[in-house]
């Protein structure tokens, strides 16, 4: 099940569908972090040290951060990095898990 679905709103169509296959294969609740991010709001953790860029693809709502609305440890993660790495394959979609770069692990964005 998805929490704060709404927080899809003006995410890329294709990696919302992802996100929904994923929610209904993952043992557990996947929670929307965010989506669609301004770029005042992406300032605003680029200062606090949260992002690591200005050229986020939260901007063009081309990324999602997911997590399962409890535990911040990597490990956690898992079942949603299964699931989403799953429901990629399967709709043909291709996506990359902030996890693959070794600190990002909620984060997930769409290749073009
Ligand atoms: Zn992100």
């Amino acid at each position: 099940m998805i929490k704060h679905e709404e927080r899809l709103a003006g995410v890329n169509p294709r990696l919302v569908e992802v996100v929904k296959l994923a929610a209904s294969i993952c043992p557990i609740d996947i929670y929307v972090l965010e989506g669609v991010r301004t770029m005042e709001r992406q300032r605003e953790l680029f200062k606090a040290g949260k992002s690591k860029t200005l050229n986020s693809r939260h901007l063009t709502g081309d990324a999602v951060d997911l997590w399962d609305g409890k535990n911040w440890h990597a490990a956690y993660f898992l079942p949603i990095i299964t699931a989403m790495n799953k429901a990629a394959q399967q709709l043909g979609v291709k996506v990359t898990g902030g996890y693959s770069w070794g600190w990002d692990s909620p984060h997930w964005q769409i290749e073009k």
